[in-house]
């Protein structure tokens, strides 16, 4: 048990060195996940501070002593840096240069002065705030993860609380000079609480990783990624089991002569077309409705919780606000039509595959009766309840 102070110092370069490694490594295999670099340079510079700081254990001086602090404050003010990086995924360069600067204010002016006691106090300080401040930022992000992020909030917390003991057990003794880096149980503890914490805090972060990993490819697979709509598949994975009542209506759109704007315009113009028919159609969504890309240039909108006559109504809306949108592909000025088949619910509750294939006939109606309109599902003469029934028009 009773290990010598610079074998624990020793050990604790050695576990955060692994950790920097770790980190890099998983930043390198995701580039986007930036937080992961911030920690990593942040652990490089408290790695060089440990090592500086035992070569001040074995013979204090003002410039290893002012040189550790530095490096200290740097490093746990990147970190804090992380922290607000995973939470907001913007880099607050300037915040922990503030922080890093005002943390080593005091330690840095005392040492310097040759009150290396008062320096002490001060540094274990400055460090305890910023980790704290870390801390804070992790649990603000709570929502996101919560086991893990518990878990580092936890451990960078009790960190920043050992190094406050540091300070306490300095102010108790009150000595301004000490000439000797501070020797007592509570910096023993302190390594020690250290060690174990960024062995934990390590690992937490890598899940973290993982998680943000997971579900953002979750994301990525139920999202078109041209339009940033539902893709086929999530619209038949949130609708496909689920029978539609009289308060629901599905909706298909299919844009008109939609070859020719490619043909005539290029891929990528008819690729801006899509993104702004998509746009029309989210904006017209309220919670609960649900627009997709079927694929191609065909889209579908499933509304919920809608008064009879309103689905043709909003089809009706769209299809002229989209008639009548300009659409600039270099000098030129574009125009684009749609054709519509809504399927409206109907009392008796049907499958959303025949809600879909009432509103592709009725969609075919409208290509039919030449394009750049809305037909509605004859369903009047189609047999009520039972759901197989797909003879609509
Ligand atoms: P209609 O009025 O009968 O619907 O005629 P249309 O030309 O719109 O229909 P058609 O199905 O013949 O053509 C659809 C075209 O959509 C063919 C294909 O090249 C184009 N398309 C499909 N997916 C994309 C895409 O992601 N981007 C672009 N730019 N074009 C696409
Ligand atoms: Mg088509
Ligand atoms: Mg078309």
């Amino acid at each position: 048990m009773m290990l010598d102070y610079n074998s624990l110092l020793l050990a604790l370069g050695v576990s955060a060195t692994c950790l920097a490694v770790t980190l890099m490594g998983s930043w390198f295999a995701r580039r986007a996940e930036t937080f992961l670099l911030t920690c990593t340079c942040g652990l490089v510079l408290v790695v060089s501070g440990i090592f500086v700081y035992s070569i001040y254990v074995s013979s204090p001086g003002i410039v290893m002593g002012v040189a550790s602090f530095v490096l200290f404050q740097a490093g746990f003010a990147a970190i804090w840096g992380a922290g607000y990086q995973f939470r907001t995924n913007r880099l607050p360069l300037a915040g922990i240069l503030i922080r890093a600067l005002s943390a080593m204010l005091l330690p840095v002016g005392a040492m310097a002065a040759g009150y290396d006691g008062l320096g002490f106090i001060a540094d274990n300080t400055s460090i305890t705030l910023l980790l704290l401040a870390t801390a804070l930022q992790y649990w603000q992000a709570k929502a996101e993860a919560p086991a893990p992020i518990m878990g580092i909030t936890v451990l960078y917390t009790l960190t920043g609380i050992s190094f406050a003991l540091c300070a306490a057990v300095l102010i108790w003794d009150g000595k301004l000079v000490l000439g000797a880096a501070p020797n007592n149980w509570a910096e023993d503890l302190s390594l020690a609480v250290c060690i174990a914490s960024m062995t934990g805090i390590g690992a937490l972060s890598l899940a973290l990783h993982q998680w943000r990993l997971a579900a953002r490819h979750r994301q990525e697979a139920i999202t078109d990624s041209l339009t940033g709509l539902l893709n086929r598949r999530a619209l038949f994975d949130r609708h496909g089991e689920r029978q539609m009542g009289s308060s629901t209506a599905v909706i298909i759109f299919d844009l008109d002569h939609f070859k020719s704007i490619n043909d005539r315009h290029g891929h990528a113009a008819g690729d801006r077309v899509l993104k702004i028919f998509a746009g029309e159609l989210a904006a017209h969504c309220r919670s609960g409705d649900t627009a997709a890309r079927l694929g191609g240039e065909e889209f579908a909108l499933v509304l919920k919780e809608i008064m009879p006559g309103r689905a043709e109504m909003i089809a009706e809306r769209i299809r002229r606000t989209f008639e009548e949108r300009e659409i600039y592909i270099d000098d030129e000025v574009l125009k684009c039509t749609v054709s519509i088949g809504v399927a409206p619910g109907r009392a008796a509750p049907m499958d959303f595959d025949t809600m879909l294939s009432e509103a592709d006939k009725a969609l075919y109606a409208a290509k039919r009766a030449g394009r750049n309109r809305v037909e509605l599902a004859n369903h009047l003469q189609a047999v009520p309840a039972a759901p197989s029934v797909r003879s609509a028009s």
